[in-house]
């Protein structure tokens, strides 16, 4: 039977470690235990909150209702064809741990992706992507249960809505679904992404010309541990902020004013300005506010040094996204759920 516990300490079950309380805590390592979750909420009439390993967000108040921590484990490969592979993984799998296992058996798409935290199921919530790949390039479908009827229900691509950061379960459907499994299309073949960031430099460096996967894997765990704090060791959620899409002609004016200001293009239209850049010339990056500060070495990561309260964190949050208003006109949202 499901172990429920009540008044339960979330810190330790988040990467920016702040402190937490819910209501009722399960830890689910199958479909009947989430089933049977689902039943104690709907009975005792409880809202469900889902943590998988609690890298995207910041829980500001007490969780009124039942709190799954996701441990569901299996991952299948499910279809070959000549060029693509199905690979089913279930919700609860550790992210890099099933890109190590995509890498160990030939399975070719997702190298860029390693080293993110968290699980599986929480990929396509925020549509996961670094260094040019996002989840969605390589996504085919995910199952998803439908918390209101307990029933399965098939997402597509496009029944997704993925967006940059950005899919349907952060917006109609936040907190309605218990997204089960995720099926993504793998190649049989290498279509290594390099010319993003200093990947294809850095294996250069190395005198890789002819990268494989495992080089490229490890090439990008050196960069990221190179740049990024280690949440385990100075708590974090990652990047605090998505970088702001501008359209052309804003960009244009802003660039008449500040000629240094870095982008990447997004369409025809658009461009992104990178939200790190915009804090650090606000003077906030390394800025220190009690145990919280934007850090040092990537301003877009708001870390704390141990003992913060949300209010703290989100007193930061504020000061960040009003001194880039006042200085560039420009709204910052957070990439990091609040809850
Ligand atoms: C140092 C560091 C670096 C990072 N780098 C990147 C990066 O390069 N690119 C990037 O995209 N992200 C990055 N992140 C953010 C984070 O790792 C990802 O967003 C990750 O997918 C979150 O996974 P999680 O299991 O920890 O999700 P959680 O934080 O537990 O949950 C995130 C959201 O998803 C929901 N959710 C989780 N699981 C499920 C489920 N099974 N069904 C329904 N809803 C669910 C939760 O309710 C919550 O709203 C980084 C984080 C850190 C700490």
């Amino acid at each position: 039977m499901l172990k429920i516990e009540k008044d339960h300490s979330l810190i330790k079950y988040t990467t920016l470690k702040i402190s937490s309380q819910a209501d009722y805590f399960a830890v689910i390592k199958n479909k009947s235990e989430l089933l049977e979750a689902i039943k104690f909420a709907k009975d005792n009439q409880q809202a469900i909150f889902v943590l998988g390993g609690g890298s995207n967000v910041l829980l500001t108040n007490r969780i009124k209702g039942l709190l799954i921590k996701n441990e569901i484990k299996g991952i299948q490969v499910v279809k070959k064809n000549k060029d693509t592979i199905l690979v089913e993984a279930s919700s609860g799998e550790i992210w890099s741990k099933f890109v190590s296992y995509t890498v160990e058996n030939k399975l070719y798409g997702l190298e860029n992706l390693f080293l993110i935290y968290g699980t599986v199921g929480a990929a396509p919530v925020q549509n996961i992507g670094a260094y040019g790949v996002e989840l969605k390039d390589y996504f085919y479908q995910l199952q998803a249960i439908d918390f209101k009827s307990g029933k399965e229900k098939t997402f597509s691509i496009t029944d997704c809505r993925f967006g940059y950061r950005d899919s349907i379960f952060k917006n109609k459907f936040k907190g309605k679904y218990f997204i089960y499994s995720v099926t993504l299309k793998l190649l049989s073949k290498p279509n290594f992404k390099l010319n993003y960031g200093s990947i294809g430099a850095a294996l250069i460096n190395k005198g890789i010309k002819k990268p494989t996967a495992i080089d490229v894997i490890k090439t990008i765990e050196e960069i990221r541990n190179s740049k990024l704090p280690n949440p385990f060791v100075l708590p974090n959620a990652g990047s605090f902020f998505k970088n702001p899409e501008v359209n052309l002609q804003i960009f244009k004016k802003l660039l008449q004013q500040y000629p240094d200001m870095p982008s990447f293009p997004v369409s025809r239209t658009k461009v992104k300005i990178p939200a790190g850049w915009l804090i650090e010339q606000v003077g906030l990056k390394g800025k220190k506010f009690g145990p919280v500060r934007m850090y040092e070495k990537q301003a877009l990561i708001l870390v704390n040094e141990g003992g913060a309260s949300a209010k703290q964190v989100l007193n930061l949050v504020a000061k960040v996204k009003l001194a880039v208003k006042k200085k560039f006109g420009l709204d910052l949202s957070e990439e990091v759920n609040i809850i």
